[in-house]
């Protein structure tokens, strides 16, 4: 009976998809790929309907001293913002200035019952970053007060993502570690008369806090009157058992008057018929999130207690039951929790997804839990990137995916090296080449990374999509009697002829010339050396957007009905150059936030750019013998959703 008061409010919860399942309430700023309220895209409209006029009359003006006329601004793209300006302004800023204590004490709070989410990252990064920001501490803290939902493989999943996004809890603590000075604190609370042993039902209990909509008076059940010798034998009697789940239950004695439905006499402790997976049997009643949260944070002496908005009204709850109980008042302030659109978020739903092998597990790498953004190749640099650039403040926000993955685009653009990478190969034969070894390095802009050697050979492999069986004029890359580009070859190739599969209508074989009368083609493709040359066929595997709308959740017939049917795209035939076998044993790539830490990187550490294709990384189905890769993002955004 009195989950449902306590456990709406349970922090992290980790299935949370209401927030994008809400999406078609909010309208799209087109700009910044945020959801956003209608009133508030009004106002950011008007902002920069206002700002471009002023542009515009400054532009009008007679540019009398100017000598050139100015480039366009460039967008500061190559500038990445300050990977502290989270913490250095706005809404983080004034919450330390609220209390600017030394040292800071944070934790991450989650309750060990479902894998962590892109949301997450952002707790994750305000609470771990926030305490690193000012020198101070941030506990991994596993909210494991309810033994239902709790499994063990989740505690070392939250732990990994943590590490992995590169922050080192100050300790790992349980709230189940505390249940002897919980307990003893609620036998305090009843001692005071502020807490009472309530046995009514559910549906009594939501008469006594209004009914529907809250529509009647409020009022409090005569367990209230109890006096605190009663409450307290009774209360040791539900912690031995003469009492069986919903049967009884511990209330706080707050004030059903208040506005605010969090003083409205929440639950304290609860009768469980459950072990506990780290204190067994012991416990047969089981505090609520509402009772055990505010204490711990004061036993950790946890000076800033950040949590999301939905938290707001608990502040009041919070810090009444700390000012009863104990000495040690931490601050909690809530900012707005991040979400993306076009994924379902929620645990049932991912669980679906899992169970109907629609995807390949809950680290597919096309869902948005941490463990499948990490096996996707995001680097864990560039989430914290994303989180930073979005901003901490009040307003939850709710990301398109698009957005996103600009962010990692942008990230891997100067972070990760160049190989040449060939989908769908088809063989050249090159009559008048030879074999020649040719220098060519790992990135065009950042000498640092060094160079590699390939070996061009008589045949090389291009991809189909570059070859056409008749020419036209707007058409740039290989067909018969067509020049083109290889990137770091010696010449350009012409094609004279192909031979064609009369079965199967493809082409399986194009011959050509080096064209060196050519010195500048008009367009440059990628090619990959043959068997011999050292490259390798791999795997590769293209993900698109699982889902087709901004919105699965309200898709007719339910998300399941929204799939993309391209959402994941195999080309088993792919091969990769030569160089692919330094940038593995170099990495991981980039060198940043905890995956240096963890020794050489999980196999998704292993990323490039494969030029003229996408960014790529290993994937963990990868064997001696096999390499298989996953597409991270596209070179450039799409602009139509696939
Ligand atoms: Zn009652």
């Amino acid at each position: 009976m009195t989950d449902a008061v306590t456990d709406a409010a349970a922090n992290l919860k980790l299935d949370e998809g209401a927030a994008a399942d809400n999406a078609p309430k909010l309208q799209l700023d087109e700009e910044t790929g945020e959801w956003v309220s209608k009133g508030e895209l009004k106002k950011r409209l008007a902002k920069r309907a206002k700002k471009a006029s002023q542009a515009k009359a400054k532009e009008a003006k007679p540019a009398a001293t100017e000598t050139a006329p100015k480039k366009p601004k460039e967008k500061t793209e190559d500038t990445p913002l300050d990977p502290q300006a989270m913490f250095k302004q706005g809404f983080l800023n004034e919450v330390y200035n609220e209390r600017p204590v030394k040292p800071v004490v944070t934790r991450f709070p989650p309750e060990p019952n479902g894998f962590l989410h892109i949301g997450h990252a952002k707790a994750i990064a305000v609470n771990f970053g926030f305490a690193k920001y000012h020198g101070g501490n941030c506990y991994l803290r596993y909210d494991d007060t309810n033994p239902e939902a709790e499994e063990e493989i989740y505690f070392t999943a939250i732990e990994d993502m943590v590490r992995w996004l590169g922050f080192s809890p100050h300790a790992i603590t349980y709230s189940s570690d505390n249940f002897q000075k919980l307990y003893d604190l609620a036998e305090k609370l009843i001692n005071l008369g502020k807490a009472y042993v309530c046995y009514c039902d559910d549906e009594e209990i939501k008469k006594q806090r209004g009914g529907e909509k809250g529509a009647s008076p409020r009022y409090r059940c005569k367990h209230a009157d109890q006096t605190p010798e009663y409450n307290l034998a009774e209360f040791r009697a539900m912690r031995d058992g003469k009492y069986k789940p919903r049967e009884a239950f511990l209330r706080m004695k707050q004030d059903i008057t208040d506005g605010n439905p969090q003083m409205w006499d929440l639950a304290a402790y609860r009768v469980l018929d459950k072990p506990h997976h780290r204190t067994g049997d012991k416990w047969k009643i089981y505090p609520t999130y509402d009772f055990t949260h505010c204490l711990c944070d004061s036993f950790e002496g946890i000076t800033h207690s950040l949590c999301t908005t939905e938290f707001f009204l608990s502040r009041v709850s919070y810090e009444w039951l700390n000012q009863q109980l104990v000495e040690f008042q931490p601050m909690q302030r809530e900012y707005g929790r991040l979400s993306i659109s076009g994924t379902v978020l929620s645990k049932r739903k991912l669980k679906e997804l899992v169970d109907k092998k629609i995807v390949r597990g809950w680290d597919d790498p096309r869902l948005y839990t941490l463990i499948a953004v990490r096996r996707r190749g995001v680097p864990p640099g560039a989430i914290l990137e994303f989180v930073n650039e979005l901003g901490v403040t009040t307003n939850n926000s709710i990301i398109q995916i698009a957005r996103f993955e600009q962010t990692i685009r942008r990230y891997l653009e100067r972070t990760v090296p160049r190989l040449m990478l060939v989908l769908d190969p088809v063989p050249v034969v090159i009559e008048d080449a030879e074999e020649v070894d040719v220098t060519v390095p790992f990135s065009p802009k950042n000498a640092a990374m060094g160079d590699h050697t390939i070996k061009f050979t008589k045949t090389v492999y291009i991809d189909r999509s570059d070859f056409r069986e008749v020419d036209s004029k707007d058409y740039f890359r290989l067909a018969p009697g067509k020049s083109v580009g290889l990137l770091n070859a010696p010449y350009p190739i012409k094609a004279t002829s192909f031979t064609k599969d009369e079965a199967t209508g493809k082409v399986t074989e194009i011959r050509a010339v080096f064209d060196k009368e050519t010195k500048k083609p008009k367009t440059y493709i990628q090619w990959v050396g043959a068997e011999g040359s050292g490259s390798r066929k791999c795997e590769v595997r293209i993900y698109n957007q699982l889902f087709k709308s901004e919105n699965p959740a309200s898709a007719e017939g339910g998300y399941l009905n929204d799939l993309n049917p391209e959402s994941e795209v195999v080309y088993p035939e792919a091969r990769i150059e030569s160089g692919f076998d330094e940038v593995r044993q170099r990495a991981p790539w980039p060198e940043a936030a905890g995956e240096d830490k963890l020794g050489k990187g999980g196999p998704e550490s292993v990323r490039f750019q494969a030029m003229r294709v996408a960014y790529f990384a290993m994937d963990s189905d990868t064997t001696d013998d096999k390499i298989v890769l996953n597409r991270i993002v596209s070179l450039k955004e799409d602009k139509e959703k696939s």
